[in-house]
């Protein structure tokens, strides 16, 4: 195998219920309408990287039910490798989510599948890291998994790429391998302990990260694009300047996009400037995978 791209995290399943109002406790109340879409940041990102031209393999758990089946069937349709897919014995992961008239919405999610992601899957993998690969991550599933792919790929001399989302404690020794992190304002402040107020304590933050031996951060700032520092390059890249619906899911869309252009030997400004087009894209839309540009839309 001599894939490019390699996605390793979540998939889930979203079920989109809408009513006027939200239930209160213990109360039934008649919706309005009914959706089902394929979610979970791993399962974004390798989208987002398929459909921006990128020559992807998807690693992920999903459940023996229709659910992991039809996961499978989607990815496969958007030309993702969907060989270290595996179907496990635990319900595919799932997102309860109620929304009202009013765009409120209460969530629950279920990792099921997604938390029986194991070293052995990794290991299936490992054949495929190599020199020109890069490994993009999310924090979605095991954390122990994450680290032990992280160390896995770097073995091998494949770039390491981590979305640190949803934010947890990362290991110092699994923070030094990484070439690229990309966290939020937030998830810069957790992984840092710096309370991010404006550029000087955002600096401070990041070089944390950096004499733990991060080589590039990358922060998104939402409308405001992004901020990169490593050795070379300490820059703002501004957004387009968009009419924002819905930013869900923007975080998948810039790290999928920022993968594909950095598989194809583009230098990291142009990557950069590439994977802030596509999330500024995905924001002007709705949804989650229904948002995700195509290279022909950019
Ligand atoms: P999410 O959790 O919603 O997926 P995030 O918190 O991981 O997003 P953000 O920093 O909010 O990430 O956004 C990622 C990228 O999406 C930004 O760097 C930017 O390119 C784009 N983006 C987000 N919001 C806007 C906006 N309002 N206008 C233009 N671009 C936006």
């Amino acid at each position: 195998m001599d894939k490019k791209i390699i996605v390793i995290g979540s998939s889930n399943t979203d079920l989109v219920v809408q009513s006027e109002r939200l239930p209160k406790a213990g109360e039934t109340i008649m919706g309005t309408d009914f959706f089902q879409n394929q979610g979970g940041k791993g399962a974004n990102q390798a989208v987002a990287a398929a459909r921006l031209g990128g020559e992807v393999v998807f690693v992920a758990n999903v459940g023996t039910d229709d659910f992991g089946s039809n996961a499978i069937l989607s990815y496969k349709k958007e030309g993702i490798n969907v060989d270290f897919i595996h179907q496990v014995d635990v319900p595919t992961g799932m997102a309860m989510i109620n929304v009202d008239a009013k765009a409120e919405n209460c969530i629950v999610v279920v990792p099921g599948a997604n938390n029986t992601l194991s070293e052995k899957n990794i290991d299936a993998v490992a054949e495929g890291f190599h020199e020109k690969a890069i490994v993009l991550l999310q924090l979605e599933v095991p954390i122990k998994t994450v680290e032990y792919a992280v160390a896995k790929a770097k073995q091998k001399g494949a770039l390491v790429i981590l979305n640190p989302a949803p934010v947890k404690a990362i290991s110092d020794e699994t923070l030094r391998m990484l070439d690229i992190i990309t966290p939020n304002e937030t998830e810069l402040e957790l992984l840092s302990g710096i309370k991010v107020k404006d550029q000087q304590t955002m600096l401070k933050a990041i070089d944390i990260l950096h004499n733990k031996g991060v080589k590039t951060v990358i922060v998104t700032l939402g409308a405001k694009g992004c901020f990169v520092s490593n050795t070379t390059l300490k820059q703002q890249f501004s957004a387009p300047n968009v009419n924002a619906i819905d930013t869900t899911a923007a975080g998948d869309v810039f790290n999928g996009a920022l993968t594909v252009l950095l598989s194809e030997g583009m230098t990291l400004e142009t990557s950069i400037n590439f994977a802030l087009n596509a999330a500024s894209n995905s924001v002007t839309k709705k949804g989650a995978q229904a948002s995700i540009p195509r290279l022909s839309e950019l």
